[in-house]
């Protein structure tokens, strides 16, 4: 089975916002293996993006810890925190994050830029990634010109240029119409497979949880269903990504 990439332990946040709190995760712990894709599903603000940055090193929790790939997430500085970001975790989101202002191919160089990989090999691995994720013949065309799917596989390629060990995705399929987003799930998964990466993936879109190795399930904060292999509802819920928001 091999060491788990991914370990979280009793992760708690509360978000304060004048007298009010909010309890958005509430003793949270799981572990992912190497290339498993995990989706984390459960309705709007049940604290998948609040987990997702947490085990990405976006955000800090108030109690708990996060090992990723060895590295103890929740301990670090934040100049190591970005090395991290960098060099061992790919994100995506589902606004894209592309910078409009660049082509897709500079938008997927951009990590490999501050990683300071030298402009030939650099473009070398911005043209396979490219062609990866179905894009050959894009390259020099900036966000406005593409399509919010194709947007989306720019923003994968990106999140995969410089290997990470673990790619999180937050509700990458959220902006997509059900079509193109099943285009962009398949393709995750056939990366999870071709690269070797493990994937969290946040989602309540049905079509990417049957696609799931594993899927965990957030309610109020508090995770349920640690293990569904074989037992959800897959497939048992065809039709529901047509009601998407
Ligand atoms: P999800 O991604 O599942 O929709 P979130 O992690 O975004 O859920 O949010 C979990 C809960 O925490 C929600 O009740 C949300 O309103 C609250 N929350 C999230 N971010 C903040 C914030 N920055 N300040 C205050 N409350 C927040
Ligand atoms: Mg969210």
């Amino acid at each position: 089975m091999g060491e788990p990439l991914v370990v979280a332990e009793g992760l708690r946040k509360v978000y304060r916002s004048g007298p009010k709190e909010v309890v958005a995760l509430d003793g949270v712990s799981f572990h992912a293996v190497p290339g498993e894709l995990v989706a984390i599903r459960g309705r709007s603000g049940s604290g998948k993006t609040t987990l997702l940055n947490l085990v990405g090193g976006l955000d800090r929790p108030d109690a708990g810890r996060v090992t990723v790939a060895g590295h103890e997430v929740t301990a670090l500085p934040e100049d190591g925190l970005r090395v991290l970001r960098r060099d061992v975790i790919g994100h995506v989101f589902q606004s894209f994050g592309l910078i409009p202002i660049l082509s897709a191919a500079e938008n997927v160089g951009v990590p490999m830029r501050l990683a300071r990989v030298p402009a030939a090999e650099r473009e070398e691995r911005v043209r396979v990634l490219l062609s990866l994720v179905g894009l050959d013949g894009h390259a020099n065309q900036r966000p406005h010109e593409l399509s919010g799917g194709q947007r989306q596989r720019v923003a994968v390629a990106r999140a995969l240029a410089n290997r990470p060990r673990l790619l999180i995705a937050d509700e990458p399929t959220g902006q997509l119409d059900s079509q193109t987003g099943r285009q962009v799930m398949r393709l995750i998964r056939a990366l999870v497979g071709s690269e070797g990466v493990t994937a969290l993936v946040a989602t309540h879109d049905p079509g990417l949880i049957s696609l799931a190795d594993r899927v965990l399930e957030l309610r109020d904060g508090v995770l349920h269903g640690d293990d569904s292999r074989g037992d959800g509802p897959r497939g048992g819920e065809a039709g529901a990504s047509a009601a998407a928001p």
